[in-house]
């Protein structure tokens, strides 16, 4: 990303900082990854037109829900579930193996509250390996200011490119628009089948 891209929501990224992200890049390895799921992509690679490889990993935790979450018992096995799934989508990522150092990769991570920390030591480990790629790292709306306060000295000294806050806890259907989105603008067909599921 060739400017600064700081806190911003997901219209604002897929209709300014997506398109950027594309114009730069002729060939793009995207990988999207979230101890949740990434809404209408199973874990694996999906190839399009393009020039456009996407790696999806899944941890499969399901979003939180209502009231259960809330309660604090319910809350902490929650986070080492979380934990788990995270550590799983980093096993997913780990499989991958040839991410140069070289390659234009864009990063889409999810961090909410669950596997927070672990998220976002993933993200600083994407970025020791991948030092060019761009970082975008999703979180929901809760917590907003303590995220921010972590996230802000990660996004001036560079690891984190683009930090995208939804509503949405889980980031299931935010991480689906992003994909969807980026597919679309590469594919340059909505109407196109997304592609082919190899793995
Ligand atoms: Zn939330």
């Amino acid at each position: 990303m060739d400017r600064e891209c700081s806190f911003t929501d997901l219209e604002t990224f897929l209709s300014e900082e997506l398109p950027l992200i594309n114009a730069a890049r002729p060939t793009l390895r995207a990988v999207f990854a979230t101890y949740n799921r990434v809404a209408g992509h199973d874990s694996g690679s999906i190839w399009s037109a393009g020039g456009l490889g996407v790696q999806v990993a899944n941890g499969g935790l399901p979003p939180p829900v209502g009231l259960l979450f809330a309660m604090a018992a319910e809350s902490l096995l929650r986070r080492v579930r979380g934990a788990v799934a995270q550590a799983d989508v980093e096993s997913q990522i780990a499989a991958l193996g040839d991410l140069g150092e070289g390659d234009d990769v864009l990063a889409v991570v999810y961090a909410g509250v669950t596997a927070f920390a672990q998220s976002v030591e993933f993200v600083a480990q994407l970025r020791c390996r991948v030092p060019r790629a761009t970082i975008v790292l999703v979180t929901c709306e809760c917590g907003t200011a303590r995220k921010r306060r972590c996230l802000a000295p990660l996004m001036a000294s560079g690891v984190i490119n683009c930090v995208i806050e939804t509503p949405e806890c889980g980031g299931e259907r935010t991480m689906g628009a992003i994909l969807d989105a980026l597919i679309e603008a590469r594919a340059g067909n909505p109407g196109l089948p997304i592609g082919q599921i190899i793995s």
